[in-house]
């Protein structure tokens, strides 16, 4: 039993809290999108995912996807080409691009606040937009050295969603070491011929697009070694003179979730593919590709620790079980209490519900820095908001992919034996899940970037923003008697996080083996005043709300929760980064 339904009005009210009106309205780029017309265009796509998408996660999941091997072609489920076609007409593909190349010209937030409820309808299916999406944003910042398939050429089809954008880095034998990558491109006329053997390729072949354009790491003949000699070409599917290009799917992965997102095996025969930006600095458009791909995936937890959550609370309201624990509360036409009486059951379901619109509330944050970042007509806010991207992305993918997962799982448990069956989508939400924190590299290589990169970042100028941002909303705050205590909270935590930061940082400086031992923790601990940093911010903006308003006291309620119950852990984090390095690296490794 399905039964999600699109966030809307929490959505609509993080836009409100988050100043979208002043900031992004206020753009002459987006004069068009005020906050209701960005509210009609979400509601136009949540109407459209839930009708159209949604009922075909589960049979797409049972279906899964078929390799064809004599003309390794792939097949998807049933109704997936159809509703892929039904979704270009929409033109829901070229919202956030550029006019001139036939976007739609809308902000990148709501994008991003709209694959939420893309993801929630329809994982798999929402895999093929969302790479589309990341190849887009590499051309746009980079040139393709090729008449036929030049960015002028590329960029339309592929915001148009005639065309369709993959990612192709992963090889058998490297993964997250990309230095090891061997597949070879050899010069051929003004482009070039590529060779080697791609495997995980997402939508690598598929049967809903006319073409596939892929995104290719691959080292030139006189290549350096390692990260420092990749290259990165578009290899079309077809050429343009319609000509088979030999790069073949050599069969799909069968695998825990996302069934119906082909993930594919693909051999370069001699497949004819032009240079993106400049030889051996393939690594450039590659990340800025990723960067996208990265903060889409901790949208991902976010999307399905929602539709989990809609699904545990709606059985909950149904389900009778046991007797309150206080006599009062108990239900005396019945023979049991409804499971909500239980304060562990409102536990699970307010650990899920607080994480999750906290998630929401800093995806919401961050999307429009991304807009800031481009737009903003002042160049000191453009580079604060660019900061605070850098700094966050890797966050939104780790601490969003892991609590996704364990808020689904919360939810299943929620609902005992009953998420665990096929009956209710909880199980499939888990599986589908799992995987955020494997690709787009693994959670502790977010972890690596945030302490190894961001951190040291123009001279730690990242955490500096950052640490002015929280001064200026616990003044803001600061204004609200009733928020004191929230306010001492985010206090002691972001004053918490600077003391992690500064040890870790003088450790780090003398061992760097520390930053490996450290980072994974000390990334939940900035994630968790992250979030109470957002949570603050929304209650600031409901103290303008009548004191009954409902989400006035929905999010006093929430928030409550979250800085009682969640924010404590930041310090356990603290202690855990604080003990170092040595039970990781001072025990006897054939012991384990
Ligand atoms: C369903 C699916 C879809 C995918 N889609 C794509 C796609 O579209 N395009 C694509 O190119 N790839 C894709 N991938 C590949 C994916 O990006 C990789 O699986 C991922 O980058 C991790 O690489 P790996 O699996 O080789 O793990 P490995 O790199 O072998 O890592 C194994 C473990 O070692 C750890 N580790 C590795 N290096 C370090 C280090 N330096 N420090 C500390 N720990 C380390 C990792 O964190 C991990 O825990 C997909 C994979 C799957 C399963």
């Amino acid at each position: 039993m399905q039964i999600y339904t699109a966030p809307l009005d929490d959505i609509r009210f993080l836009l409100e809290a988050f100043d979208y009106t002043g900031k992004i309205h206020g753009i002459p780029a987006f004069a068009e999108f005020d906050i209701d017309m960005a509210m009609d265009l979400l509601g136009g796509m949540a109407t459209f995912c839930t009708e159209v998408l949604q009922p075909l996660n589960k049979s797409a999941d049972a279906e899964g996807v078929t390799y064809n091997p004599e003309d390794h072609s792939v097949t998807t489920p049933k109704g997936f080409k159809e509703a892929y076609a039904e979704y270009v007409e929409n033109g829901f593909t070229t919202l956030p691009y550029p006019p001139e190349h036939g976007g739609l010209g809308a902000p990148v937030v709501l994008n991003t606040l709209g694959s939420e409820v893309l993801i929630a309808a329809n994982k798999s299916f929402s895999m093929l937009p969302g790479l589309s999406a990341g190849l887009i944003d590499a051309l746009e910042g980079y040139t393709v050295h090729s008449e036929e398939f030049g960015n002028d050429n590329l960029l339309p089809k592929l915001i148009s969603g005639e065309w369709a954008g993959t990612m192709a880095l992963t090889e058998p034998q490297c993964g997250t070491d990309l230095g090891l990558l061997t597949t070879k491109a050899e010069p051929f006329g003004d482009h070039f011929k590529l060779s080697g053997t791609k495997v995980w390729i997402t939508f690598g072949e598929q049967d809903m697009t006319e073409n596939i354009v892929h995104l290719v790491l691959a080292r030139l003949p006189d290549a350096p070694e390692g990260i420092k000699g990749i290259s990165t070409f578009i290899v079309p599917k077809f050429l343009a003179d319609g000509t088979r290009n030999p790069v073949f799917c050599g069969g799909v992965d069968h695998k825990m979730g996302i069934h119906a997102s082909p993930t594919c095996v693909l051999n370069f025969e001699e497949a004819e593919g032009w240079l993106v930006g400049k030889p051996n600095q393939g690594m450039r458009p590659m990340f800025t590709m990723m960067n996208v791909a990265r903060l889409n995936v901790g949208i991902e937890g976010v999307a399905l620790g929602e539709a989990a959550y809609q699904a545990a609370l709606t059985f909950a309201k149904d389900r009778r079980q046991s007797r309150s624990l206080n006599p009062a509360k108990r239900d005396a036409n019945a023979a049991a209490d409804n499971i909500l009486v239980h304060p562990d059951v409102r536990r699970m379901l307010l650990e899920a519900k607080s994480t999750n619109e906290g998630l929401r509330g800093l995806v919401a944050w961050i999307a429009m820095c991304y807009d800031l970042s481009h737009h903003a007509l002042d160049e000191d806010e453009k580079q604060k908001a660019s900061d605070l991207v850098a700094l966050l992305t890797p966050i939104i993918k780790s601490f969003g992919s892991e609590r996704g997962f364990l808020n689904i799982s919360t939810a299943m448990q929620v609902m005992g034996g009953a998420g665990f069956t096929t009956d209710w989508p909880v199980e499939q939400y888990l599986r589908d899940e799992r995987i955020a924190m494997i690709y787009e590299g693994t959670n502790h290589i977010q972890a690596l970037d945030l302490v190894g990169r961001k951190l040291p970042m123009h001279g730690g100028r990242l955490m500096r923003v950052f640490a002015g941002e929280i001064t200026a909303l616990l003044r803001e705050a600061s204004a609200h008697e009733a928020l004191a205590p929230y306010v001492a909270a985010l206090k002691v935590e972001s004053k918490r996080l600077n003391d992690t930061t500064m040890t870790m940082g003088g450790a780090a400086m003398q061992d760097n083996e520390v930053i490996g031992a450290v980072s994974s923790n000390y990334l939940n601990q900035f994630a968790l005043v992250t979030l109470a940093y957002v949570w603050l911010k929304q209650l600031t903006h409901v103290m303008a709300l009548d004191e009954d308003d409902a989400m006035r006291r929905n999010k006093i309620q929430t928030a409550r929760y979250f800085f009682e119950l969640i924010l404590p852990e930041a310090e356990m984090y603290a202690n855990k980064v604080a003990v170092g390095k040595t039970p990781m690296t001072d025990i006897d490794v054939d012991l384990l």
